[in-house]
């Protein structure tokens, strides 16, 4: 596999797609090919044609729709996403120096060891002509990976960062960029799926969260379940990544549903993601009833394995779908 990489990269590519299977079973595997033939690991986008497509879905001609809808989302986020910087740091600990220490480490005190050590960071960047310095970002960090100077613009402590989204899809004027994650991201994967959707076809946008969301799509085609495969998944780092305006935008773009799942409040890896969604899902569905929208929007929180509470959750939005249309 690895000539047959390095054969198709002569061209100067450097991004690849797999359409694999889950990716904790291919994952490292195709990381270390690419590795192999020179490539960033990081270049590489996975869809999941196993657990989340070929075991789930009965409908030959629904899942190849699906299957097309995955492939221009993916696509499109493997032109935009970038490789991870990599950073030098010291770490300070009272234990002795790990074996998998990269660099240097010296006595620093009694009992404080000091390793140099390398980590890669994904962090985002403010655009300066937009922001409004009104210091939101720096409030919901939970991470305090954000300072703002006296009358300056914000600044990222790029070693705290730990590419959460939640300053991304919290700052008013848009002006928190990054490359691979948040609000653009994920906006441009949505329109991806939308543009080559038939038209005939019911959509449900998933936003699923890297962490319980992925893993309960994965249980669902483990469990020999299926389920309709108008459920198109878009997956985001944390449910704190995802903007009130992602989720109305898939509405306003065509999108018939739209599901968040993220996980249970005392497992979030970020802290904040489920709260957020959950004040977002509450504003939103306000709105839509005053608007008169009738497209639903639900959210679960799963601990990875209910793999009923979500197949009846599509089931129920599927139907309410169809009544609104009929
Ligand atoms: S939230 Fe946005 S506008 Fe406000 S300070 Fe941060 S970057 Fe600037
Ligand atoms: S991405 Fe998350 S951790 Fe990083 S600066 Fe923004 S809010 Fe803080």
């Amino acid at each position: 596999m690895k000539e047959e990489l390095k054969e198709a990269m002569t061209g100067g590519g450097k991004k690849v797609v797999a359409f694999a299977c889950t990716r904790s079973v291919c994952q490292a595997p195709l990381e270390a090919v690419l590795k192999e033939s020179g490539l960033d690991p990081d270049n590489l986008v996975i869809v999941n044609a196993r657990e989340q497509l070929a075991l789930v879905h009965q409908d030959i001609a629904g899942a190849t729709e699906k299957a097309k809808m995955l492939l221009n989302a993916v696509i499109t986020k493997a032109l935009i996403i970038e490789p991870m910087e990599t950073i030098t740091i010291e770490e300070y600990q009272e234990a002795p120096v790990e074996a998998n220490s990269i660099s240097s480490s010296e006595q620093a005190g009694q009992d404080t060891l000091i390793q140099i050590v390398e980590k890669k960071v994904n962090h985002p960047e403010v655009n300066q002509d937009i922001c409004g310095k009104c210091g939101i970002c720096m409030t919901v960090c939970p991470y305090e990976a954000i300072t703002i100077p006296e009358g300056e613009y914000p600044e990222f402590k790029v070693e705290l960062c730990q590419s959460c989204g939640l300053c991304v899809s919290s700052c008013p004027t848009r002006a928190i960029e990054a490359s691979n994650f948040g609000y653009d991201i994920i906006e441009a994967q949505v329109k991806a799926i939308l543009n080559v959707r038939p038209e005939d076809m019911s959509v449900i946008i998933g936003f699923v969260c890297d962490h319980s969301g992925y893993s309960l799509l994965d249980a669902a085609g483990l469990s020999g379940e299926t389920y309709s495969s108008g459920f198109i998944p878009v997956y985001v780092n944390c449910m704190s990544d995802l903007s009130l305006m992602n989720v109305a935008n898939a509405v306003r773009k065509g999108a018939n549903g739209v599901m968040l799942i993220g996980c249970l409040k005392d497992e979030c890896r970020f802290m904040k993601g489920i709260e957020r969604s959950r004040s977002q899902v509450h504003i939103i569905n306000e709105f839509f009833k005053v608007a008169g929208v009738k497209n639903p929007i639900k959210l679960l929180e799963s601990d990875g394995s209910t793999v009923n509470q979500f197949t009846t959750a599509l089931v129920e939005m599927e139907t309410q779908i169809h009544k609104s249309h009929s």
